[in-house]
């Protein structure tokens, strides 16, 4: 049995003191929650949220990291600097880093690597875009990025990570998978995931939906077989529709 996992991934929104008051209108949600919950913040709000989280069920994520220990990468952050301020969780690969900082499979990989290296829990984003969709080629390309991710990951290391499926013509544009589209795709990379690891890897990785999920449409995609959790965006910049969420996720 998975334990749900619920992530609200800022994005660029919130100061330090926005997100804070943000954590503690969620907390006593979260605090009641039979799910995981998680906010993704920008690095700026990562010790202030980690301070307003502490003692509650809420855990810190970053939104994206560096792959190298350290050196010369002006403008980047290490996971072990992440570590020291106690986050632990971090989205690799959304696919606005993709799109527009030249996010690649390879740096996703070497990510995700060094993110399980330092103990902190990887939140590996794919997702097809509505070309691909349309020309029937997304099954393909999401087994490529779900392959290519975790390349070197032993299995053991595998189990520790989550995947979030976020359809990239359903990002930020209210436009949802429907529950049997985006199931379908979450149980498809759990079975790439069986092909590469065997059924108890499989059985084990949280596969999340991403992409407009909002307070009117969580409950029926949590429900589904495959679907073990929502990464959200816009939804969870507002506390009672993010409150929402973690209940429809703490009843599915
Ligand atoms: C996201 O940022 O990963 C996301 C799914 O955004 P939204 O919920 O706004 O579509």
């Amino acid at each position: 049995m998975r334990t749900k996992l619920i992530a609200g991934n800022w994005k660029m929104n919130n100061t330090p003191s926005q997100g804070v008051a943000l954590i503690n209108e969620i907390k006593e949600t979260a605090n009641a929650a039979s799910c995981d919950v998680v906010v993704c913040t920008p690095y700026i709000c990562l010790p202030a949220a980690v301070q307003a989280a502490n003692g509650s069920k809420i855990a810190v994520s970053a939104e994206n990291m560096h792959f190298e220990d350290k050196g010369a990468f002006t403008g980047e952050i290490s996971a072990a600097m992440l570590k020291e301020v106690g986050v632990t969780y971090t989205v690799i690969g959304h696919s606005e880093r993709r799109e527009y900082f030249a996010e690649t499979d390879k740096t996703v990989n070497l990510k995700t690597i060094k993110a399980l290296e330092n103990d902190i829990v990887p939140i590996v984003c794919v997702g097809e875009s509505l070309e691909q969709r349309e020309s029937g080629v997304a099954f393909d390309f999401i087994a490529m990025q779900v392959k290519l991710a975790l390349n070197g990951i032993s299995a053991e290391d595998a189990k520790k990570v989550v995947i979030a499926y976020e359809p990239i013509w359903a990002i930020g544009t209210g436009k949802t998978a429907t529950d049997e589209q985006a199931n379908e795709v979450c149980a498809f990379i759990r079975q790439q995931i069986t092909a590469l690891y065997g059924t108890d890897v499989a059985d084990t990785m949280r596969i999340l939906y991403g992409g407009s999920m909002n307070a009117g449409n969580a409950a029926g995609l949590l429900a589904q077989s495959d679907i073990d959790g929502g990464l959200i965006g816009g939804a969870s910049l507002k506390a009672p529709d993010f409150c929402t969420i973690i209940n429809a996720a703490t009843n599915a």
